[in-house]
This record gives C-alpha cells, structure tokens and sequence, in this order.
C-alpha cells in the first residue's frame, strides 16, 4: 500500500489566549503543521492568519459539525495531536482526539474536568479530599441536598460553568432556594450551549456543596505520558469568601508553608491521576485549612501562562508541544521572579465606557501589562453572570511583598466606568 503523503499537524482547538500565539512561532514542531479551529462566529485575527498553516470553523458544542470538520481536516492532515487549551476546547478536543484514533485525553477525561459532578465523583472515587457534594434535579428534596452537604453555608453552581459563573454562597434554605433558581436560568439562558456535546440532561441541575474554608491556592501543570508535573503554585491571598466568588489577586510563587505545600503536591498529582489525565496543561485550585487540602476544581486547560512565563520562565505553549514530541520534560523548575494577575472585574454591570485612570495605573512600578479584552459599548457583568473578566493587571517583583503591593493599589484604585445604558443611545438622548 502507497504510504501517506499528507503533511503531519496539530489541531489546536480554540484561540490561544491573549500573547500566547507567539509561542507557536518560536516552538519546534518538527515539521508538523498547525492548525487552528475556531467556532463558526469566530474571525481569525491577523496574527492567527500568521501563525496557523491552516484555519479551519466548526461548531464546538454538535457531534455532526465536528466530523465534518475532522473529516475535511483529515483529507488533508494526518493528525498527531489535539490540544484544547481554554476551558471550552476542552470538550471538543476530547472528542475529537477520540475520534481520530491518537494518544490523548479521553472523552471521560475531558468530563471528568470540566463537567462538576463527574468531576466530584471521580475525585472522591480516588479518595481525594473534596467539599461534600449533592446533585440537585427539579423536584429534588432540599432536606436531601442539606443532609447530604451539611451545616449553611452551602455553595451553588452550575455544572459547566466557568471563570465564577453562577457560583453563589447560600447561608440558608431562603438564598438556597433563590440561589438555584438562578442557576437554572443561566444554565437555560446562557451555558445552555455547552451542554449539548456530552451532557444534555445537566443542563437543569446544580450542584450544591459544603463550604470548604481556608486559605485558596492554584496550581498550573502539566501531564507527561500520566505523570503529573508542577510548575507553579500560586497564592490567591484576597479571595472571596462569597456569596459571589469573583477572581482577583493571584501571586506566583506563592507564600505557602512547606506542610500545605507537600499536602496540595499530593492532592495534585491524586487529582490527576483520578480524573485520568495522559497529557497536556493542568490547572487546579484548592483550598486549604490546617494543611488539609480541599479540591475545589481541576481542569485539563492552562491556568495562568504570563505568570508562568514571569515568575519561572516557562512557555506553557511551548511545553505542551515539547511534551508531546519528546515525552520527557526538562526536570530544572525553579521561581526565578515573582509575579502576579490581577483578573479585573467590573463592580457593577451595564456598558464599559473605558477605565478612567488606566495610564495611571500602567505607569506604577513593577507593572509588566494592563490589558482590557472590553471595548467601549460591549455589556459587561460582574460574577455570578459574568462570562469572563474584562482584563488583566500583570505585575512582576523581587519579592511577594513588591507585588502584593502594587496588585492590591491597582484592584483598590481602578477606576472602571460604567453607563447603565448604552453611549449610542446617550448620544440619541442627548439631541
Ligand atoms: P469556576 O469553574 O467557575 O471557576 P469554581 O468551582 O472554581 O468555579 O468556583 C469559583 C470559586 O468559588 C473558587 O475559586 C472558590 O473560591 C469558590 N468556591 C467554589 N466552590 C467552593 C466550595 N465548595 N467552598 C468554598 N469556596 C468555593
Ligand atoms: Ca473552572
Ligand atoms: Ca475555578
């Protein structure tokens, strides 16, 4: 039989995240193509046009679309590997690793880290320390979910949510109750979408949990053939402790004692290995009280790459390619600086009108980037509606101190404008 002549390539499913792209270009990939695929809507930017031999559309949550798609592909490619960087290619790139036949995370897998419940289950399955945990379904028993959870507060979220959508603190059968009435209408109105692919019938539960107290820590990694790798810890020292849980200061490396530490190593690599991860980036959060480790959530995604990239040197991106050619990472990972992201949230939701002191706060010391993914006009939420942060504060130091610093002026001063209606319609009034 005639050997193949197709050109050899790696899918990756969904935009690579803010600056990331770059790291294609520097990457050895042996020869292989890249290949980008992005949702139906999505308009490739000039830089994507650079970095990809090839673009493809699809659409990420319908079986149908995504043969298609691995089918037009595959006429042209033979496919090594797929990666699903972000939290929605996760899905996606399971599937279609599954369906092509190649190493890779499974369908289970993928689940198992983006879906709450499986994951919960696969976690607990596996002995890892998790909050205690009830699926509620319409006409569930509310006396069912408290026993099963225990003493208010209890936590309330969706089952594939993310970047805090949806999740809310209740402190009592009252603000249960209303907590999962508004997950049921996000989960109608808003995530409806992503349930489709793999779990249909989640899209009207909620899953309820215990409230894990302590100190929140996150931890990015990545998977080697099964083998979990860590590559920073990071400190979350301003968390929320609800009801709403927006994301906000994150400092790496993070000042933890050596006790919490070695626990959340161990919960780590047990988290991986639970939900069965092969290969790839891995980000987990987890809270701890009294060096016990409560995991909170594990995803088969990168978690904070310009962390990385500042406080240890390296390119996530690029790791993720170099472990697929060569199966064995590097073993010398050391903090070199330390840096921090502030995830900019809005306090209020209506129309961004722009961040009035941003130059300001750009010109602060230790400041390494503000960056603002919202434009002028566009609606913006805080959590538990919103869908992502409108930006990020990148900051680097020589201590934890300098950045602490300078991340907590910048979350105490900012100042975001918001209009309630939208400017055109100001402007309309106006006349
Ligand atoms: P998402 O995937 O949207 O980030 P998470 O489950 O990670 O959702 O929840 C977001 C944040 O809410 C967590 O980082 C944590 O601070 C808080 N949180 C979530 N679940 C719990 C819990 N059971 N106990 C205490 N805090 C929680
Ligand atoms: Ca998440
Ligand atoms: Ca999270």
């Amino acid at each position: 039989m005639a050997r193949s002549t197709k050109q050899q390539a790696i899918l990756f499913v969904g935009k690579l995240p803010f600056k990331l792209t770059s790291s294609l270009t520097t990457a050895n990939l042996h020869g292989s193509s890249k290949l980008l695929l992005i949702q139906e809507h999505e308009l490739p930017t000039p830089t994507d046009r650079l970095s990809y031999n090839a673009i493809f559309h699809t659409n990420f949550h319908q079986q149908t679309p995504l043969d298609q798609t691995l089918a037009k592909i595959e006429n042209e490619f033979t496919i090594s590997a797929v990666f699903g960087l972000s939290e929605i290619g996760v899905l996606p790139a399971a599937y279609l690793t599954q369906k092509a036949g190649i190493k890779g995370n499974t369908i289970n897998t993928a689940l198992a880290c983006r879906n709450k419940h499986t994951m919960r289950m696969a976690l607990s399955k596996a002995n890892v320390s998790v909050p205690k945990f009830h699926l509620y379904q319409t006409h569930s028993s509310l006396t069912d979910t408290e026993n099963a959870c225990g003493e208010y507060p209890l936590i309330c979220k969706p089952l594939l949510g993310f970047a805090s959508k949806g999740v809310i603190r209740a402190d009592n059968r009252e603000e249960l109750v209303k907590a999962i009435r508004r997950i049921n209408r996000d989960n109608a109105f808003v995530l409806s979408s992503f349930y489709n692919l793999f779990c249909p019938e989640d899209v009207n539960k909620v899953l309820v949990e215990s409230f894990a107290t302590g100190k929140e820590y996150a931890v990015d990694g990545i998977v080697v053939d099964g083998e979990a790798q860590i590559l920073q810890i990071i400190d979350k020292p301003d968390v929320s402790n609800g009801p709403y849980f927006p994301d906000s200061v994150h400092i790496s490396p993070a000042n933890i004692d050596d006790n919490a530490k070695n626990q959340l190593i161990i919960a780590t690599k047990s988290s991986v290995a639970a939900v069965g991860l092969v290969n790839g980036p891995f980000h987990l959060e987890a809270r701890i009280d009294q060096d016990i480790v409560n995991v909170i959530e594990i995803g088969a995604r990168i978690g904070f790459p310009r962390l990385l990239k500042l406080s240890t040197g390296l390119d996530i991106v690029k790791l993720t390619i170099e472990q697929h050619f060569k199966a064995k990472l590097a073993d010398t990972i050391g903090p070199t600086c330390f840096a921090g992201n502030l995830c900019i949230n809005p306090e209020t939701a209506g129309f961004f009108n722009g961040i009035s002191n941003l130059e300001t706060l750009r010109k602060l010391p230790n400041v390494d980037e503000i960056v603002v993914f919202v434009q002028p006009g566009d609606k913006v939420h805080p959590p538990p509606d919103s869908s992502g942060y409108i930006g990020f504060a990148i900051v680097k130091g020589n201590s934890y101190d300098e950045v602490a610093t300078t991340l907590y002026e910048i979350r105490d001063t900012i100042q975001i404008d918001i209009k309630q209606r939208r400017i055109d319609c100001d402007a309309k009034n106006n006349n």
